[in-house]
C-alpha cells in the first residue's frame, strides 16, 4: 500500500461557474482557472499521482495546453484511472476536505462522491468528501477562494 497527498487552491471570481467534484453549484462566483478549475478533482488527482510516484497533474495536463481550456476535470480523473490500471494500482480509499466559506457545500457532497467514484469506477464507500469553513480567517475566510486537501491510498 502507498499513500499520496494532494492540495489545490483557486480564486473565486465573477463570471465563472462554481464546479467542485464535477457538480455545478449555484453561486454568484466561480473558480478561476484554465480548465473548469475543479479544485477538489485536482487535489484528488495529485493525491493519486503522488501515491503512485507519478509526479503531478500539470505533467499530464499542462495549463498552457489549449485543449484543456474549460475542460471538465472529471476527464482528468478518468485518465488517472487509466494510468493506475496500466501500472496495476487500485484505489484503496480517498479522503478530502474542501475549505470554502460560501456557499454551503453539504447539500452537494454526496453527488461529488458519486462523480468521483464513477470516474474512478470504484465503490462510493472508498471515497469521502468533507467541507469546512474558514471561520472568517485569512483569504479562505474572506471568501476569496476555495482550497482542498486530499489524501489517497493505492494498493497492488
Ligand atoms: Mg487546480
Amino acid at each position: 500500500m502507498r499513500i499520496g497527498i494532494g492540495f489545490d487552491i483557486h480564486p473565486l471570481v465573477e463570471g465563472r461557474k462554481l464546479i467542485l467534484g464535477g457538480v455545478e453549484i449555484p453561486y454568484e462566483k466561480g473558480l478561476y482557472g484554465h480548465s473548469d478549475a475543479d479544485a477538489l478533482i485536482h487535489a484528488i488527482c495529485d493525491a493519486l499521482l503522488g501515491a503512485m510516484g507519478k509526479g503531478d497533474l500539470g505533467r499530464y495536463f499542462p495549463d498552457t495546453d489549449p485543449q484543456y481550456r474549460d475542460a471538465s476535470s472529471l476527464t482528468f480523473l478518468s485518465r488517472i484511472k487509466d494510468l493506475m490500471e496500466e501500472e496495476g494500482w487500485r484505489v484503496g480509499n480517498i479522503d478530502s476536505t474542501i475549505l470554502c466559506e460560501r456557499p454551503k457545500l453539504l447539500p452537494y457532497t454526496e453527488r461529488m462522491v458519486e462523480n468521483i467514484a464513477g470516474a474512478l469506477m470504484v465503490e462510493r464507500e472508498r471515497i469521502n468528501v468533507k467541507a469546512t469553513r474558514g471561520e472568517g480567517l485569512g483569504s479562505i475566510g474572506r471568501g476569496e477562494g476555495v482550497a482542498v486537501y486530499a489524501i489517497a491510498t493505492v494498493t497492488r
